[in-house]
């Protein structure tokens, strides 16, 4: 009988780990629905990007107020988070704060998890006070209606949730303690919750134990709902930051890859000996014609996807597109949030159905229509601001290199300007011959 806390707290151990690896299982077998793309070049200067962009969050401070806010309550998070470790032994051993036998270095470390999640507290409301009562733009952008809005807000409220149950736990812990009851042995400094304790002055030991116990049953399955949310939630991003700032593209700022199913045929054309019934590539079936260019998410690169999967939808690219503030319909975040919606489409498909069977859509025209995809100036202000390496227009190049090569279906000036290259070697209507013209007036 005495154990039964300890066997289910085992259970929901189990089931909130062993939910949340199945579907980090899901999200990888997704982002390797991608072509392959080589990223293995450079494996200092990439743990240089991921050291000073995830982890040191470089880019989020050029926005000073919203970056040290999220520095605040990113570390703030994870740090106090250590104290799961804690939680998790004496879960499963029926003991009370383990690591109470640290001493000095216990107090320090329960004195700064308490100002930490302070401090995430007032940093989540000032967060929420942003998106709901100033009412950032970037917020409320058309792509932001209905789930993202409400997913926004629901983190913010979780933390809100899980700090506040922290400190009533650690306050009630600090009543029984002072009281002398059983098991709560006197460790810890509670700079914070200091200042809640006396709100349960008067109550029975029995009534304090219940709400002791209450907050940190609620604490630890909050944890784990939280785990298992990410991966319905934008704040993948938490765990997804790092790989994704590693393998960031390390070209020259704006400078866009080759082709590479043009360079194989311009190779073909020019090598008298290359092989034109060579093996087809591993993603291209026997006798198939290379696609050029994306018209759906499998076209897509792998980190193309995994870009995708870490979008925070924060809204800096759309905010610094040129095309969206000059009123276009282009929005670089929903580029983003439309390939992650699609992947996950396609992803559910293979879940169904053991493999993927045609559903009759694709990435272009059902999710992102060319309108959007012609309005980029291919500026690169949206990669450049982005906080976590993503790059929303390597997708909308892609994109529009399957419009212009596989369906000829570039807008008319663009046409113009390509037959004028094909015909004259420049783009204007001129012939060669009359080049010199200008020097005869
Ligand atoms: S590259 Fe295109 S999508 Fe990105 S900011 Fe410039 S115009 Fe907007
Ligand atoms: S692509 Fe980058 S800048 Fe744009 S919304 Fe996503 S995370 Fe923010």
């Amino acid at each position: 009988m005495q154990y039964i806390p300890n066997i289910l707290f085992i259970l929901v151990l189990v089931a909130g780990i062993g939910y949340f690896t199945k579907n980090v299982r899901k999200v990888i077998r997704n982002i390797r629905l991608g072509k392959d793309v080589d990223r293995s070049d450079n494996k200092g200067e990439r743990f240089k990007n991921m050291a000073r962009i995830a982890l040191g969050q470089s880019k989020m401070v050029r926005r000073p107020v919203a970056g040290i806010l999220h520095i605040v309550v990113y570390l703030g998070f994870i740090i106090i988070n250590i104290e799961v470790l804690e939680i998790i032994i004496d879960g499963i051993f029926g003991t009370h704060r383990i690591f109470a036998f640290l001493g000095g270095l216990y107090d320090f470390l329960i004195g700064s998890f308490e100002i930490l999640a302070f401090l995430v507290f007032v940093g989540v409301v000032l967060f929420w006070i942003r998106r709901n009562v100033i009412k950032l733009k970037r917020f409320w952008n058309p792509e932001m209606k209905g789930w993202p809005k409400n997913d926004g807000n629901f983190i913010l409220y979780f933390e809100m949730v899980l700090m506040t149950l922290f400190l009533v736990m650690n306050a009630s812990d600090l009543q029984l303690q002072t009281l002398g009851a059983d098991h709560y042995i006197k460790a810890g400094a509670y700079p914070i919750s200091q200042y809640i304790s006396p709100l349960f002055n008067g109550m029975s030991e029995t009534a304090l134990i219940v709400l002791e116990r209450a907050c940190w049953w609620v604490h630890i399955i909050g944890i784990l709902v939280f785990l298992n949310y990410l991966y319905f939630s934008k704040h993948l991003h938490i765990l997804l930051a790092f790989p994704n700032t590693y393998y960031g593209d390390l070209n020259p700022k704006g400078e866009l890859d080759n082709l590479e199913a043009v360079t194989k045929e311009v190779q073909l054309m020019m090598d008298p000996s290359a092989d034109p019934f060579a093996a087809p590539a591993d993603d291209q079936q026997e006798g198939e014609p290379e696609k050029f260019g994306a018209s759906d998410v499998a076209d897509l690169n792998w980190v193309q996807l995994l870009n995708a999967y870490t979008c925070t939808e924060c809204g800096r690219c759309t905010s610094e597109c040129p095309a969206n503030q000059t009123g276009k319909k282009l929005s670089p975040r929903k580029i983003m949030m439309d390939t992650r919606d699609r992947l996950k489409e396609l992803g559910d498909n293979i879940d169904k159905n053991g493999s993927f069977v045609d559903d009759g859509k694709q990435l272009l025209n059902d999710y992102i229509t060319p309108e959007e995809l012609w309005a980029c100036t291919s500026c690169n202000a949206c990669v450049e601001t982005c906080p976590v390496s993503i790059s929303p227009l390597s997708i909308i190049i892609d994109m529009r290199r399957y419009l212009v090569m596989e369906q000829s279906a570039a807008p008319s000036d663009l046409n113009n300007m390509m037959t004028n290259i094909e015909n004259n070697g420049a783009p204007w209507p001129f012939n060669q011959m009359d080049r010199l013209n200008w020097s005869n007036e």
